[in-house]
């Protein structure tokens, strides 16, 4: 399923440039082109897949454990104060790229990021909307 114009496969077949920080079998990690901070950090699983809808639970599992290794190491390696991890799913939600990958981002005081706002809801609303999520988290698990 590997995409031929993926700019990630590019990458991971050497056809681009990239600055690695952590590669195995499964996946790679490397320097953000364009980073919000010093030291932003994308994971990429090695394999094309589109976003997290489709992610093999143990390609995922693989994420979870590079994501918290890499969390600490580029704290420690640019004196971040926080970290953020990200992942934009589809377009509306900010991906550019179409194949997943996670990001790291180092937070630092003053550094002009916000957080997404807030807002309320009514609880009817609140209360239907977790019945629907349970109901639907049930079958696929
Ligand atoms: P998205 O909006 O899809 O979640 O984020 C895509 C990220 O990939 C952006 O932060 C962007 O700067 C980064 N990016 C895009 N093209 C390249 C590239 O060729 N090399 C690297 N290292 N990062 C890239
Ligand atoms: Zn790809």
């Amino acid at each position: 399923m590997e995409d031929t114009n993926c700019i990630f496969c590019k990458i991971i077949r050497g056809e681009l440039p990239a600055l690695k920080v952590y590669e195995n079998d499964t996946l790679i990690a490397f320097l953000d082109i364009q980073p919000v901070n010093k030291g932003h950090t994308l994971i990429i699983p090695k394999k094309h897949y589109r976003n997290l809808y489709n992610l093999p639970d143990e390609i995922l599992g693989k994420i979870g454990i590079l994501m918290r290794d890499l969390a600490i190491a580029i704290k420690k390696a640019v004196g971040a104060e926080g970290i953020n991890i990200e992942m934009n799913n589809e377009s509306l939600a900010g991906q550019l790229v179409d194949h997943a990958h996670i990001h790291i981002i180092p937070r630092f005081l003053n550094d002009g990021l916000r957080h997404w706002p807030g807002k309320e809801l009514p609880s009817d609303e609140m209360k239907k909307t977790r019945e629907v999520i349970v109901s639907l988290i049930k079958k696929n698990t």
